[in-house]
């Protein structure tokens, strides 16, 4: 059973000369942990985007095809009705957050979900221990390291208690050892809460160790779909 399915989608940026997606199907079951990789331009972002419903609620541009999250078509639902099952982490946290400390940062997305006054403590703080940052709850953000706003941004998304967790690069400004941490968090994400992840990742050794499955990108095609083992032999 897939908790996303992308199916045949063919996306074209207004203006742009040529397609950041062709073609590209891609299902993913409930409790994967995908990785997905590509030289820059790829078109890896822009599946992000569809996955989360930022295509085509926040980008324009030509799509044909569909991506179903849960059953729905994102395009026949609002961005927070997709955002409520799809929880995504962009690259730039500092573009994402919108509080400047932790724990307004987690409070911002709960009170914007709805979710009552008396379940927010409990729900910040399983987040923020799901993630080990408890002891950064009282934290500026401006203070934090990137690994940590990274696990930051993590957090507050898991708050929101989606069924899938999609991030675009969230080791990108990371040294090797913060970079661990974070694919560790998001293991124990994927094990523990039993969310789906899907984490675009250009270091292969990380791919490797925790995903199941990798796809390739190359020029808005899916080329490779495969165990990581299967997809890096091929060079
Ligand atoms: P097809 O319809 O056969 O799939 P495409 O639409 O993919 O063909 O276009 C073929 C080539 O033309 C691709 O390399 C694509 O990047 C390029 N292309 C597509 N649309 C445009 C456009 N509006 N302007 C310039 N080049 C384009
Ligand atoms: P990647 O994440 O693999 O680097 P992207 O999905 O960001 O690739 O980009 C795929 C293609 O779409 C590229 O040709 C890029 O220039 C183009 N593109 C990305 N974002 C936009 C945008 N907002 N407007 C126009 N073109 C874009």
């Amino acid at each position: 059973n897939s908790i996303i399915e992308v199916k045949d989608v063919t996306f074209t940026y207004s203006g742009a000369q040529r397609h950041a997606l062709e073609r590209v199907s891609l299902a993913v079951a409930e409790g994967e942990f995908v990785g997905v990789i590509g030289p820059s331009g790829a078109g890896k972002s822009t599946l992000a985007g569809v996955m989360s419903g930022a295509v085509p609620h926040h980008f324009t541009g030509e799509l044909y095809g569909a991506c179903l999250v849960d059953g729905k078509d994102t395009c026949e639902v609002t961005l927070t009705d997709v955002s409520r099952l799809v929880g995504s982490v962009l690259q730039d946290t500092d573009a994402q957050f919108v509080a400047s400390n932790v724990r307004d940062e987690l409070l911002f997305g709960l009170e914007n979900f709805g979710v009552t006054r008396d379940e927010i403590p409990a729900r910040m703080q399983q987040a923020l221990e799901t993630v080990g940052i408890e002891d950064l709850c009282d934290r500026e953000i401006a203070t934090l390291s990137g690994g940590q706003k990274q696990k930051v941004a993590i957090a507050a998304i898991l708050a929101l208690r989606p069924r899938v967790l999609v991030l675009d690069e969230p080791t990108a400004a990371l040294d090797p050892a913060s970079s661990t941490l974070v694919f560790e968090t998001l293991r124990e994400v994927n094990r523990s809460a039993g969310i789906t992840v899907v984490v675009i990742e250009q270091k292969v050794a990380l791919l490797s160790e925790y995903c199941s499955r990798v796809v390739v990108f190359e020029q808005g095609k899916l080329i490779f779909d495969d165990t990581p083992r299967k997809v890096f032999s091929h060079g």
